[in-house]
């Protein structure tokens, strides 16, 4: 809790109210799974977490101007160790082709996650001036504008609040195995809305919080992206 009220606060300091997953210790110090990696400044930088990663790798731009990377090539997903240098140099340039003045934190070099094994979720937070932190699970990717299936519930949420929110959604049967996959992890879902909904009634000062998306596999659950906006 302690840090990530620092993390709030040197946010506040630099005098930004929309983070992006250069935020990710938020989650981090909630106990929210989020894969390996870190934001950079520089190519070499970005050799060296992917070195340490030890294997292809997802780089993203990490700009507060750019509020989905992917639509300006802003994700570069199964990076090869040799192209690292290179695709840091690109995404920098696409987002100055997209926004000239656009304030460039970094380039972000991530693990990735097995995305054929797991499920897509959204887990979000919107904070209602009557009802408070509504939190937010449905179906995430590329299916989230498209199918709308989602659930909301008031923070915070007790554990069978919680557990009834994936059984919610019309899509439950596929976090379920449906068609001969594999069913995800549910305890960790789970754990993980209750643990979003902790972050979100400690922190008021979180207006707005999405983790799109929240992959759900058999073997848990990793937080790959993260939008949040603080007043
Ligand atoms: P944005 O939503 O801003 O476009 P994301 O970080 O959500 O950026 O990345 C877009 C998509 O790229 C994700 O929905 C996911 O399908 C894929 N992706 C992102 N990060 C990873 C990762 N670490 N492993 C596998 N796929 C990823
Ligand atoms: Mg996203």
């Amino acid at each position: 809790r302690e840090r990530a009220r620092e993390i709030l606060e040197s946010a506040t300091r630099r005098n930004t109210n929309r983070l992006g997953v250069e935020a990710m210790d938020l989650l981090d110090a909630y106990g929210i799974p989020t894969p390996q990696g870190d934001v950079v400044t520089t190519p070499s930088e970005a050799q060296a977490i992917a070195d340490e990663i030890g294997d292809d790798v997802v780089m993203k731009i990490v700009s507060p101007d750019i509020l989905h990377k992917s639509d300006i090539g802003g994700v570069e997903v199964g990076v090869s160790p040799e192209n690292v240098r290179d695709t840091f140099e690109d995404l920098v340039v696409r987002a100055r082709n997209y926004q000239r003045d656009a304030t460039v934190l970094g380039v972000q070099v991530q693990e990735m996650v097995d995305l054929d094994s797991g499920t897509e979720t959204i887990l979000g937070m919107n904070r209602d001036p009557q009802f408070g932190p509504l939190l937010l699970f449905g179906l995430g990717g590329i299916f989230v504008e498209v199918l709308e299936d989602n659930t909301v519930r008031v923070a915070p949420v007790s554990e069978p609040e919680a557990r009834e929110m994936l059984d919610d959604i019309e899509s439950a049967p596929l976090l379920r195995g449906a068609r001969g996959r594999e069913p995800v992890d549910e305890d960790a879902l789970v754990e993980t809305v209750q643990r979003l909904s902790q972050l979100v009634t400690d922190f008021p000062a979180i207006v707005e919080l999405d983790i799109n998306p929240l992959v759900a596999t058999p073997d848990g659950v990793q937080a790959v992206d993260l939008r949040l906006t603080i007043d």
